[in-house]
């Protein structure tokens, strides 16, 4: 069966960070599927469709590579998509107390999905979407922390 994973999160915007991670899992899987979660209670920055723009414009020329939107349960979107695994990225142990939880949580809901999480690189650590929205809202360049492709 084909080796599918969901990288959900919301991307607003999509920064190296998500890129990273993204290109170092691609040669576990046969497709990373990119999921931008809509989740009415979460306001975002950017609207759904450009997130989903740069994200399929950063990823372009790679075929293994999709973009979506999707509503409800990840889980529930992964059972759908036939998506045995969720990736996830791990900055902090912030990060891993949230993901703990949330993995677990997943697991007893749908006992075949496994998280795989990627440590960040040290140089990306930083880095988060919120940052990257509170400089652009003050005027500053974020060329440095997206991908390129995204025409912020
Ligand atoms: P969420 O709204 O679910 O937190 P994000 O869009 O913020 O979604 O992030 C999606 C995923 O990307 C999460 O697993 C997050 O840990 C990971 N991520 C975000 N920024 C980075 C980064 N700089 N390095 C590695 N992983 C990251």
């Amino acid at each position: 069966m084909e080796k599918v994973a969901v990288f959900p999160g919301s991307f607003d915007p999509i920064t190296r960070g998500h890129e990273s991670i993204v290109l170092r899992a691609l040669p576990l899987f046969e497709k990373i599927i990119i999921a931008i979660g809509e989740n009415s209670d979460k306001a975002t920055c950017f609207s759904t469709e450009k997130r989903l723009e740069w994200i399929k414009s950063v990823f372009k020329t790679e075929k293994k590579i999709e973009a979506v939107t999707y509503k409800g349960l990840t889980v529930d979107f992964c059972k759908e998509v036939g998506a045995k695994y969720i990736l996830r990225g791990l900055r902090t142990s912030a990060d891993f107390e949230f993901e703990r939880s949330v993995g677990q949580i997943n697991k007893k809901i749908f006992p075949e999905i496994e998280t795989v999480f990627f440590l960040t690189v040290p140089e990306l650590t930083a880095l988060n979407s919120s940052i990257v929205r509170d400089i652009l809202r003050h005027g500053g360049d974020v060329s440095q922390f997206i991908p390129e492709g995204v025409d912020l």
